[in-house]
């Protein structure tokens, strides 16, 4: 499947509603629907790139932009620590083929995970 076809896809066209939590030319990031902890936040570039694993030498400034953007959003969300996670790959757990980051917070995090 294109990633633009997912619904991530779709939440990037306006098809769909989200929380949002940040925006800005490069990426958007929004709340999990399915929260895994108080804040559980998404953020996933504009770019419809299906997963880490395909990223390539230029979407390196992308990449960074992405981490910086998590950062933002655990300051924003008002989080001290927290944890980012990419799963790369159905076995790693993902599930939806449009490259994200989770930013999850709010609760103690044990590692490693599942
Ligand atoms: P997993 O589903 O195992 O967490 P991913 O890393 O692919 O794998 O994460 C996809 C995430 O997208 C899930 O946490 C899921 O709850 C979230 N999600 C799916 N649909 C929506 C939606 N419409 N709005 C917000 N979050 C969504």
């Amino acid at each position: 499947m294109a990633s633009s076809d997912t619904i991530f896809g779709r939440i990037l066209r306006g098809e769909i509603p989200c929380q949002e939590v940040y925006a800005d030319d490069l990426c958007l990031a929004f709340r999990d629907v399915n929260p895994q902890a108080p804040v559980h936040v998404l953020v996933i570039p504009r770019e419809p790139i299906a997963q880490l694993g395909e990223a390539t030498d230029a979407h390196q400034a992308l990449l960074g932009h992405l981490l910086l953007v998590a950062a933002k959003v655990a300051r924003l969300e008002g989080l001290e620590s927290w944890r980012t996670v990419i799963n790369s790959g159905a076995e790693a757990g993902q599930t939806v083929f449009h490259l994200h980051l989770h930013v999850i917070g709010g609760r103690p995090l044990a590692w490693p995970p599942g």
